[in-house]
């Protein structure tokens, strides 16, 4: 490990390429089976209109075009980074395998894209798909991430999230088959959920071959169905200090080897709603890594056997 108490993806990625690495979030202009009927309509409780992307790329230009002002961005900050191409907006395997190639290759083809990782849902990585995928994991560094955000079944119906738990163990299993690293989404402070549930979920996943894990705050969003139940006083939000504590338990509760990819969310200022100290993010963390200290806190101290 690093100076930090868990597997940092800044060390992980050091690791594998040897130098800063940047992730790009692109929008590869697909939609989403939750968001075009196909098993729902109004998407995920949280989900924005962005479905998930808002901080992606525009999707009206070219996938080279959204590489590079990405590359842009990060030039004054590193010299020579890495790249891995994030398709993060919306469900990234849902579209004809020849589309999802061509997408893929042209994110692969630009300068100084060492990788990419691909966003999408369990229920969404047919066979022809998988070989794909599989396919690329020969040529490149590839991640594919889902977002299971809970194991619980009452709390995933009450999130419209659309399938049941055994979809994504499935999809795990089907990623490990291939040695495709798995990155899974977790949301903390879903509506009726407890600190047990939380744990019960980074249980699950310490059981099954995974290689990475973000764990972010759920964040009420003006333009979600949530934001209309967080106004009637049916939802409260986690405060900073209950958000520390729970992400406390989760890195103890981890297994060692799971690399955390991310420790809060990013909410667009211009759609959260609540919670607003989440804006601070750089505060967030430093406390956490305070809390983590104070606390003796390390990754995988607390691990089930
Ligand atoms: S699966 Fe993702 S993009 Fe689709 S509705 Fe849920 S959060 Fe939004």
């Amino acid at each position: 490990m690093d100076n930090k108490p868990y597997r940092s993806l800044n060390e992980y990625y050091r690791e594998i390429f040897g130098r800063k690495t940047a992730k790009i979030s692109l929008d590869g202009g697909f939609t989403c089976p939750n968001r075009d009927g196909t098993c729902g309509e109004r998407g995920c409780l949280f989900c924005s209109a962005g479905g998930s992307g808002d901080f992606a790329e525009n999707a009206a230009l070219s996938i080279t075009e959204q590489v590079e002002n990405g590359k842009a961005q990060t030039s004054d900050k590193w010299k020579d980074p890495a790249y891995v191409a994030y398709f993060q907006a919306f469900t990234n395997t849902y579209a004809p395998v020849e589309e999802l190639r061509r997408k893929y290759e042209e994110a692969l083809s630009c300068e100084g894209v060492e990788g990419i990782s691909i966003a999408t849902r369990s229920d969404c990585l047919p066979e022809d798909v998988l070989e794909l995928l599989s396919e690329l994991n020969q040529k490149t560094r590839l991640w594919v991430e889902l977002g299971l955000q809970t194991s619980d079944e009452d709390s995933a119906r009450f999130i419209r999230r659309g399938y049941p738990l055994s979809v994504f163990e499935k999809a795990v299993h089907d990623l490990a088959e291939r040695d495709i690293p798995v990155i899974v989404h977790v949301i903390l402070g879903l509506p009726n959920e407890t600190r047990e549930t939380v744990l019960n979920t980074i249980d699950c996943i310490n059981r099954l071959p995974v290689q990475g894990i973000k764990l972010q705050l759920l964040h009420v969003l003006s333009d979600s169905d949530l934001a209309e139940i967080y106004e009637n006083g049916g939802y409260t939000p986690l405060t900073k200090e209950e958000y520390i504590s729970l992400v406390g338990d989760c890195i103890a509760h981890l297994r060692e080897d799971i690399v955390i990819h991310r420790l809060t969310g990013d909410g667009d200022k211009n759609t959260l709603l609540a919670p607003l100290w989440s804006l601070r993010k750089r505060d967030v963390l430093n406390s956490l890594h305070k809390y983590l200290k104070d606390n003796n806190i390390r990754q995988g101290m607390s691990v089930k056997n």
